[in-house]
């Protein structure tokens, strides 16, 4: 065995073998894959092999399509036969939320480059004979997907590997990993030790094992997962061609044809659970099954007997029972682990035969370029925080398993696994009637519910519109007032910390104390990593906040750029401080009752901040700055002091007409001034000049990381440019992700939307051709698949002037 690789990969499963295929390609050839028993002998082996276009995800299709196009050349790519099944899949609709769900699919497919149809009831059968459709809607029929062999696509892409000169360790189990003062990766097997640049977790069921060698949290846990395969039916064996592969959201399974019989996997809504009693499975599990548990799924094979009257006639020749791994989002993960450089996750797949190949693709693609060509963000381990324990992993792992079928409304988040983080406000914001959603951990408010009655979750306009509406007016007309303490927040200190920051944004880092500046940190490429305002507090002291779900992400964006001779501290205090928001025509008059501090216009400016204390509590950090567009001041306070700030704000602002608002408010805003959203608008495949950002970008400074490249892509131009739309919407606003046409050709994206209620408008971010990025342009956005017009309209049409903001 080598005793030193650029790359070490853990696992001989499709996600392991799917990224070794990669980097090769990539031109990575100096790389070990080690495998503790056979290739596939995880859960690999024995999945039902389906690979589905639909998805709701732009990039999780991409990472799906490019799988379903690899497939069926493998054979010829490596030499190794492949069994492809083209025989796409009919995804059913039995609610019109969910008819509503396939048409903005459909747009996701225009994007995407997948050809599909969506059918009624009569034309499903013109494809599916056999098929009761009693209680369907509609159908989305996908053409070119289907179903492999999973260890035809492994095998392969190992052979194709092997070829280009990577090198697999069969039998070969990692025991240990470290990291090297060297900051290299030792990974010790029972066959040797073996130093690498790079380690990757692609371990399936054994990831959180290998993870917790070097302290890593991987939240996944495993599922047990069934699929029955009945005897051949004859009518199987007179039909063709192959059936399409059916989802059923009436039976919660998966039905299609596997030689001639027929084969159904079931996902149960109340009683899945975790293998093993979620422990991991033992070093010796090997090409095995899970023992079986048939009588949970007997009520959904009654219903898929229903739907499929043909397998209720037939007897059942095999039960398939395997582990398989869930996050608690149902993605996998892909991308850097939190902390120390080089330590890659690849593993937790759920659906990892249908996404070895993408998944593959994109992470070397990362690895070897920095950054992949698709927005990895939804991959990125670093999305789930410390609070993602195996407890609540587990419990929402299952929650998620339960609801493989349901379709999820927009904004829409499981009732399980919550109340992980609360900012010290949350009672009182509860019984305000906020109306939570999770993001990073937090239980952050959405809109207030007047009502008591909660949220009716709809792919189209619902019952927060009205409420939503009368938060962004009084923010537009008098005063709002927003918990915004999810912030991620860093402090940068020491005597290195001014250059160093200076060194690794690409806006001027502000020379004075109190200055304040949003910025972005880019990659060597050019593209962006992060967005981040930057406070200067003293000489040597900087406050920096980013987005909630950046909190792993930006330290490590931070911490990877510090160089060894720089002498500088980054501290994470995101739990240090709560924030409130307080914006509107009236903010200066609340908050002027409970402070000593100048806030008028001449000593306290726009894009400055002062130390202070305000209603009595001393070391508030506020901020003249907000994501709204009007007079305010975000107020940030140590956290066990924020209940009585919000009072006090509260009382004061009681005869200015204070109103609550949340992030659905904020969202509207922000649209009305065009603000840009860090993961929406703002990608790590995206430039500072196609996100129109020029005036965020010094290219003056003699230098920055990132600088060098943003010149050469400057010249080159931009390949698309992000515009601000107003849209002829009805009763649904953009998402983001819907296609935009020019003259009937695709021109384009969307990346959100919103209405604005100040301007009686609704609007949309989208990336299209830069010749069409003129003000006056007319477009059309394919909304649940109706054309809508829309028109190019100059940025910030909410107060272009910012005369309101720097009032
Ligand atoms: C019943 C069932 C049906 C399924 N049907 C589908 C489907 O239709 N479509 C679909 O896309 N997906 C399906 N799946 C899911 C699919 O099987 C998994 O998503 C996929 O196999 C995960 O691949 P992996 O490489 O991450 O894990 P695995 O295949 O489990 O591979 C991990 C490998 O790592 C090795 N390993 C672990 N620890 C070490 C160590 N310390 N040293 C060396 N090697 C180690 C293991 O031996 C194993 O071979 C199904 C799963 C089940 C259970």
């Amino acid at each position: 065995m080598k005793t030193h690789a650029r790359v070490v990969i853990i696992g001989g499963g499709v996600m392991g073998v799917g990224l070794l295929y990669h980097l090769a390609l990539e031109g990575w050839t100096d790389v070990v894959l080690l495998e503790k028993g056979e290739l596939t002998s995880g859960s690999t082996w024995h999945a039902a092999g389906q690979c589905p276009h639909f998805n709701s995800s732009l990039n999780m299709t991409k990472v799906h399509v490019y799988g379903t196009q690899l497939y069926p050349k493998l054979e010829a790519l490596t030499g190794h036969a492949v069994s492809w099944h083209g025989c796409g899949g009919l995804r059913l609709a039995c609610t019109d939320e969910e008819v509503h769900w396939l048409k903005y699919v459909h747009g996701i497919s225009r994007l995407a480059g997948y050809e599909c149809n969506i059918l009624g009831p009569s034309e499903i059968k013109a494809v599916h004979p056999f098929l009761d459709v009693t209680g369907v809607k509609a159908a989305f029929h996908t053409l070119h997907d289907g179903h492999v062999a999973p260890a035809d696509i492994t095998m392969a892409m190992a052979a194709g590997a092997r070829a280009l000169g990577a090198d697999i360790h069969r039998r070969t189990r990692a025991t240990n990993v470290q990291r090297l003062q060297s900051g290299e990766w030792q990974i010790t097997t029972d066959q040797g030790t073996i130093i690498a640049e790079h380690v990757v977790n692609s371990a399936g069921s054994y990831a959180d094992v290998v993870g917790s060698w070097t302290g890593h949290l991987v939240p996944m846990a495993n599922m047990l997962h069934h699929y029955l395969i009945t005897e051949p039916v004859q009518e199987l064996i007179d039909h063709a061609p192959e059936l399409p592969v059916v989802r059923d959201p009436y039976s919660h399974s998966y039905l299609r044809e596997e030689t001639n019989g027929i084969l159904i996997g079931p996902y149960e809504t109340a009683t899945a659970h975790v293998c093993w009693d979620g422990k991991p499975p033992a070093w010796d599990f090997e090409s095995e099954l899970v023992a079986p548990e048939l009588d949970r799924l007997m009520p959904w094979l009654e219903k898929a007997a229903e739907r499929f009257p043909l397998f209720g006639q037939a007897g059942v020749k095999s039960v398939i029972s395997g582990a398989i791994t869930h996050t608690p989002d149902g993605t996998y993960l892909s991308g850097p682990a939190p902390g120390a450089p080089n330590y890659w996750m690849h593993c937790a797949a759920s659906i990892g035969i249908c996404q070895g190949g993408g998944a593959g693709k994109y992470l070397a693609q990362w690895m070897v370029h920095g950054q992949a060509e698709i927005n990895m963000r939804e991959f990125d381990p670093r999305r789930f925080g410390n609070w993602a324990t195996q407890e609540v992993t587990e419990t929402v792992a299952i929650a998620d398993y339960h609801h493989m079928y349901y379709c999820y409304k927009p904004g829409e988040q499981h009732k399980v696994g919550r109340d992980l983080r609360h900012s010290s406000l949350h009672e009182k914001l509860k019984s305000a009637g906020a109306q939570f959603s999770q993001v990073f951990g937090w239980e952050r408010a959405r809109w207030y519910d007047p009502t008591g009655q909660g949220e009716d979750f709809s792919f189209k306009r619902n019952n927060a519109w009205n409420a939503v509406r009368a938060e962004a007016l009084a923010v537009r007309e008098r005063v709002g007032l927003m918990d915004l303490s999810t912030f991620s927040k860093f402090e940068v200190t020491g005597p290195d910390a001014a250059a160093f920051l200076d060194r690794i944004i690409a806006n001027r880092l502000p020379t004075k104390t109190g200055g304040l500046t949003l910025t972005h940190l880019l990659n060597v490429n050019g593209f962006i990593e992060s967005e981040m305002t930057i406070t200067r507090l003293a000489d040597d002291r900087f406050y920096v906040l980013s987005a909630a779900t950046a909190q792993l992400h930006d330290m490590d964006q931070l911490r990877w750029r510090l160089r060894s001779t720089e002498n500088v501290t980054i501290t994470d205090v995101t739990d240090t401080y709560g924030t409130l928001v307080l914006a509107g025509p009236k903010a200066r008059d609340v908050l002027a009752g409970l402070t000593d501090t100048d806030l008028s216009n001449a000593s306290f400016r726009w894009l400055t901040a002062k130390e202070t204390m305000v209603a009595g509590i001393p070391g508030i950090r506020l901020l003249r700055v907000n994501y709204v567009g009007e007079l305010g001041w975000e107020l940030h306070c140590p956290m066990a002091d924020m209940p009585k700030l919000f009072d006090a704000l509260m009382a004061a602002g009681a005869s200015h007409g204070i109103q609550l608002f949340g992030t659905y408010a904020m969202n509207t805003l922000r649209m009305e001034k065009s603000y840009r959203g860090w993961g929406s608008e703002l990608t790590a495949e995206i430039d500072m000049f196609e996100a129109s950002m020029q005036r965020f970008i010094r290219l003056d400074k003699p230098d920055f990381i990132g600088r060098e490249a943003s010149l050469a892509r400057q010249q080159r131009g931009p390949r698309m440019t992000l515009v601000t739309l107003a849209v002829d919407a009805t009763d649904s606003d953009c998402m983001g992700n819907e296609p935009v046409y020019h003259n009937g050709t695709l021109a384009g994206l969307t990346t959100s939307g919103a209405y604005g209620h100040a301007l009686n408008q609704s609007l949309a971010f989208a990336y299209i051709a830069p010749e069409l990025a003129i003000p006056g342009t007319k477009l059309e956005i394919a909304l649940f698949q109706h054309r809508h017009t829309a028109e190019v309209i100059a940025d910030s049409p909410y107060d272009p002037a910012n005369e309101r903001l720097r009032a």
